[in-house]
């Protein structure tokens, strides 16, 4: 808040008795003085707090570990068991039932998302022609240049070096950027949480495999859908299963170039498009949020820089006029 500047009434009071009519020049042309020496101060380190935050933005590009990991899910393998959906609750201490509740084929019926309670899904497509459904499991799928990580203003949502995209609770400012960024809707947020709501989502068990483990899910699979290890290594793996079965897969790896690529890539028995992938081009949805976010800092800049000098300025006239007016009045105290 601006404070008005000394007051008026008692400046004349003062000079009509004669008083300090020196001082009082003397201690107005001084806060001027500072006024200007202090603005451009300040204007200065407006000007560098900007910069620094723009240099730190650059910063966080980084370059990621050529043994990034990630997961292959081989979805003609999956049976359906939901065993990934227990482990997964079991891992990250979310509530969950007995094992056996897996078997519920009844929550089969409806199409399912990540949720903040189930941050991984198995979902049912039926089958063509009669054939056996399609099981597929779903998760956030760590993108390589995430979208949620590029519209996150605080830096709550990173790409390790490691592959995996990992959350930050006490960053965040709940602004669910992320979650309407992310090509995939597989951020979910705890809504049902009034006081301490955190955007939730697959971590790719962070916690684990950084102490050598595999994540809980690929550690439970009965059937080995699931393969845990170097990215470059997985796709490796997934052409050479497709060479060596073409009958078995269609000759695509989802996730090896989708949305600029993902961590968790997919090899399946027909089109990604039947089974409700998204189709997406080869370029990141991240390039889109950077240009968008960054054009409205562009236009932005300017007035919140304008706004924090007054804001700056206006607290020091209010300090210096406090000061001024307690030398003048200490100087006609009789
Ligand atoms: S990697 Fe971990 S957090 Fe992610 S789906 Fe699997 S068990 Fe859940
Ligand atoms: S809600 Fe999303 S965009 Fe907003 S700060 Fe949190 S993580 Fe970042
Ligand atoms: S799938 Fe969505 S939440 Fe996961 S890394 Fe990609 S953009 Fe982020």
């Amino acid at each position: 808040m601006f404070a008005l500047p000394a007051n008026k009434a008692s400046r004349s009071d003062i000079e009509a008795r004669g008083h300090v009519k020196a001082s009082v020049r003397n201690a107005t042309f001084a806060r001027e003085a500072l006024s200007r020496r202090d603005f451009v101060k300040i204007s200065g380190v407006c000007a560098a707090g900007l910069a620094t935050a723009s240099a730190a933005r650059a910063s966080e590009k980084q370059t990621l570990d050529a043994d990034r990991k990630g997961v292959l899910v081989d979805l003609t393998v999956c049976v359906g068991c939901r065993r990934c959906e227990w482990a997964c609750n079991n891992a990250n201490e979310l509530p969950h039932g007995e094992l056996s509740d897996c078997d519920d084929q009844s929550v089969f019926d409806s199409r399912r998302r990540p949720t903040s309670i189930h941050l991984t899904v198995v979902n049912r497509v039926p089958g063509r022609d009669g054939a056996a459904p399609t099981f597929i499991k779903t998760q956030c799928m760590h993108c390589e240049h995430p979208a949620c990580v590029s519209a996150c203003l605080v830096g709550a949502m990173r790409k390790t070096a490691a592959g995996s995209v990992i959350y930050d609770a006490s960053r965040c400012i709940g602004c669910r950027y992320c979650m309407v960024a992310c090509p995939y809707q597989f951020a979910a947020y705890e809504y049902e949480k009034a006081l301490t709501p955190q955007v939730k989502k697959c971590q790719l068990c962070q916690s684990r495999t950084s102490r050598g483990e595999l994540p809980a899910c690929v550690a439970m699979c009965p059937v080995e859908a699931l393969t845990y290890g170097r990215r470059d290594e997985l796709l490796k793996l997934a052409h050479e299963r497709i060479d060596c079965n073409p009958d078995r897969y269609v000759n695509h790896v989802y996730g090896e170039h989708e949305g600029g690529g993902t961590s968790w890539l997919y090899l399946a028995d027909r089109p990604f498009t039947e089974l409700g992938f998204p189709e997406l081009g080869p370029d990141s949805p991240a390039q889109l949020t950077e240009t968008i976010q960054h054009g409205i800092f562009k236009g932005f800049a300017a007035p919140i820089m304008l706004f924090g000098l007054l804001g700056a300025i206006g607290k020091l006239s209010h300090a210096r006029a406090a000061h001024t007016h307690a030398v003048q009045t200490e100087k006609v105290t009789p």
